[in-house]
């Protein structure tokens, strides 16, 4: 896994006393920092290599707290979503914020972390017979910084506290070091997205390998950490088939079925302003070579009858490998869910009722 390190910090005059913003300058003393009136004069298209070199530490204003992109034809889970930060070091050629965040690509972290987590603990009290699912990865990594923000002091011990909270951290990394010896309750679930070792070195630059991730999620799952497992994206690459049985077997070699909280499946889907970027940025990569097409969504994917072959393939891996642990797809429309699962959650809440099950109290 390839490091952190900016060229540049810029820092909100709102946040520079806050221990976030303390924890992060103190970890770069040679790095140059500026402080800033405007955190919006860094809202500029930069070129996406050079933006993730700079790294703004600001102020999350509004509601952090918002439902994960799971609408209309999809199955939903009700998965919330929260951001302490936006864009990723890491370089996967199929990586969607590249273009979400291409007028705004500066590696940002809010270091208001207090007010977050009061306003996510105020919606939990307003809603105290919903249990919620609120992960913290959908516009950046959960813990390729932690090393540098130590983040996870903050949010593990919160999500302990509550009782109608399960906490999703997700991730590409190998950072868990500073989860070890958190009082967690197991109100944190910490999850892996997983791909084929060939998959990653082709498609998933900078991400730490099969065998870092692997590792670092034997070390939570042996500190008593809820483990979770996103096949996600498949990749319809070259020997696909075998390299994902492969893979089940090296996860199942690691982890045993009661460490796994869920497994989620999910194919390749970018925004058809990705294309130009991936043939820009990353000219070797494969990705394109598939049959990809545009969908209802505004989504670009593989073939229906391609996905379905990936989802059975891996769900009955999955199934055997992992037998008794639920799995689902993410962001599935109810054809390919009929298809795949020959049953379809009825409800909204059904899917999410299935997988809270494991941590009813
Ligand atoms: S790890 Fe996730 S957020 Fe980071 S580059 Fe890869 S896909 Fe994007």
């Amino acid at each position: 896994m390839c490091p952190f390190i900016p060229s540049a910090i810029f820092i909100d005059k709102t946040v520079r006393d806050l221990p976030l913003t303390r924890r992060v300058i103190n970890h770069f003393p040679a790095i140059p920092v500026t402080e800033i009136e405007n955190p919006d004069i860094l809202k500029e298209p930069f070129p996406a290599t050079s933006a993730k070199k700079q790294l703004l530490i600001t102020r999350f204003k509004g509601e952090p707290v918002k439902p994960c992109q799971g609408m209309g034809d999809y199955v939903c889970c009700n998965y919330m979503t929260v951001s302490f930060g936006t864009n990723c070091h890491f370089e996967c050629t199929y990586c969607i914020l590249q273009d979400y965040l291409k007028n705004n690509p500066a590696m940002t972290l809010y270091a208001n972390v207090d007010e977050i987590l009061a306003s996510i603990e105020r919606r939990l009290v307003q809603n105290p017979g919903r249990q919620f699912r609120i992960g913290t990865g959908e516009l950046a990594d959960s813990l390729a910084l932690d090393d540098i923000t130590r983040l996870t002091g903050d949010l593990v011990p919160f999500a302990a506290r509550q009782d109608n909270l399960i906490l999703e951290l997700k991730t590409k990394s190998g950072c868990v070091d500073n989860l070890i010896g958190l009082n967690h309750r197991k109100k944190t679930v910490i999850s892996w997205s997983l791909n084929p070792q060939k998959f990653i070195d082709d498609e998933e630059y900078k991400t730490a390998s099969l065998d870092e991730r692997l590792t670092a999620a034997r070390k939570v799952a042996s500190a008593g950490y809820p483990v979770a497992l996103h096949f996600d994206p498949l990749l319809a690459l070259k020997n696909w088939s075998d390299e994902y049985v492969r893979l089940v077997q090296q996860v199942r070699e690691v982890l045993r079925p009661t460490e796994i909280a869920w497994i989620s499946i999910g194919s390749l889907r970018f925004t058809p302003g990705l294309g130009k970027i991936i043939r820009e940025r990353f000219p070797k990569s494969r990705l394109l070579t598939g049959e990809l097409f545009p969908t209802e969504d505004g989504k670009v994917r593989y073939f229906r009858e391609i996905r379905e072959e990936l989802y059975s393939h891996v769900k009955n891996l999955v199934d055997s490998a992992f037998a008794g642990v639920p799995n689902y797809l993410c962001m599935e429309t109810k054809r390919v869910w009929g298809e795949v699962y020959k049953n379809i959650p009825e409800t909204k809440g059904a899917l999410e009722a299935h997988l809270a099950q494991q941590f009813a109290c």
